[in-house]
């Protein structure tokens, strides 16, 4: 099965093809210039960081790769800095190596019951530290993995309804924040229990992966494609409004009425489509965006499916068909 690959800016995770890059944070100008020159040659760059307080900051602006984190710094101590980064979200899941001058047993155990994932006593042996570096980069990477397959649909590639709950949330937020443009729509399959009936499951599940591969190649990279359930999509498009949605979504429609199925090409598939959207801020919850695309959608099929059935959101509701 070919698995598609949904737009690449939802969920803002970093690409795998970049260098990784470690922040190290430590107060030993000598540290820094040993590290960097060692790592960077290893293929894996260094942002550094002097203090607890800056390292916070950087962390959580441009969440690296992984942390190296001296315990005993002036000001804010590395274990108050590690406690800070497991307690916020952005940062939660970044490897944190600690690096420490010390040799108590104690705070070996401070640090990993913080969530330190490794622990270096200094002096450091540098090969050491590097294949540690690795190891963590590793983990860190399948957990990024992981938590990216949570958010994917097996048979379609999509994202999920998981992911289509969070994003459309924060979309409908940001769209009353910003009084930007934002639609939604709501794609399903016409007659498709027939199509399983007719030509078998397997078919079914070419035309799910169809029209999957259809949505992906005519949206825009920001737009963000779901499997909604079952046979049904929904297709998020910020910065986009009803009119130029409803156009989108009908080239959608007329490309999957066209394509031809290996396994009955006597049979064309078909999709009714309810739009939404509003060209600035509106005080709807995402849930009421959501079953005005669901009634527009009812329409479409009620009026004969195989068409998109659009309205605006902004002073009242007002349609228009397309098909
Ligand atoms: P309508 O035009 O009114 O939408 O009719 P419909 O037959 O498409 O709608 P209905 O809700 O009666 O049937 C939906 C069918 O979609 C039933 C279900 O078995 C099928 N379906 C849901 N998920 C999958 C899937 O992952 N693969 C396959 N092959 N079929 C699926
Ligand atoms: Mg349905
Ligand atoms: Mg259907």
């Amino acid at each position: 099965m070919e698995i598609l690959t949904p737009s690449p800016t939802a969920g803002g995770e970093p690409t795998e093809d970049r260098r990784p890059v470690a922040l190290l944070i430590d107060d030993s100008p000598d540290v820094h210039r040993l590290l960097a020159m060692r790592l960077r040659s290893e293929g894996i760059d260094v942002v550094s960081a002097t203090s607890g307080e800056q390292g916070l900051g950087i962390a959580t602006t441009s969440i690296p790769a992984v942390v190296l984190l001296d315990i005993d710094m002036p000001g804010m101590d590395g274990f108050e800095v590690l406690r800070r980064l497991k307690e916020t979200d952005a940062t939660l899941n970044v490897p944190v190596i600690m690096l420490s001058g010390l040799h108590s047993p104690q705070d070996k155990v401070t640090a990993f019951d913080l969530g330190a994932v490794d622990f270096i006593s200094k002096p450091f042996d540098v090969t050491e530290l590097r294949v540690r570096v690795r190891s963590a980069l590793r983990v860190s990477q399948l957990l990024r993995m992981l938590s990216q397959l949570a958010h994917i649909d097996g048979l379609s590639g999509l994202y999920n309804r998981l992911h289509f709950d969070r994003r459309w949330t924060e979309e409908v937020a940001s769209t009353a924040r910003h009084h930007r443009p934002l639609s939604l729509a709501i794609f399903d399959l016409d007659h498709f229990k027939s199509v399983n009936d007719t030509y078998g499951h397997p078919a079914g599940d070419a035309a799910i992966q169809g029209l999957a591969k259809l949505l992906c190649k005519e949206c825009r990279q920001s737009d963000v494609p779901c499997r909604f359930g079952g046979e049904e999509f929904a297709l998020i498009m910020p910065e986009t409004s009803p009119a130029d949605a409803g156009a989108v979504c009908d080239r959608i429609r007329s490309a999957l009425a066209e394509l031809a199925w290996p396994r009955h090409p006597e049979r064309a598939i078909t999709c009714s489509v309810g739009v939404v959207g509003s060209t600035g801020a509106v005080g709807v919850p995402p849930e009421r965006w959501i079953e005005l695309a669901d009634s527009n959608l009812y329409r479409a099929k009620k009026e004969g499916r195989n068409r998109v059935v659009t309205s605006a959101i902004d002073g009242g509701i007002s349609l228009a068909r397309a098909s």
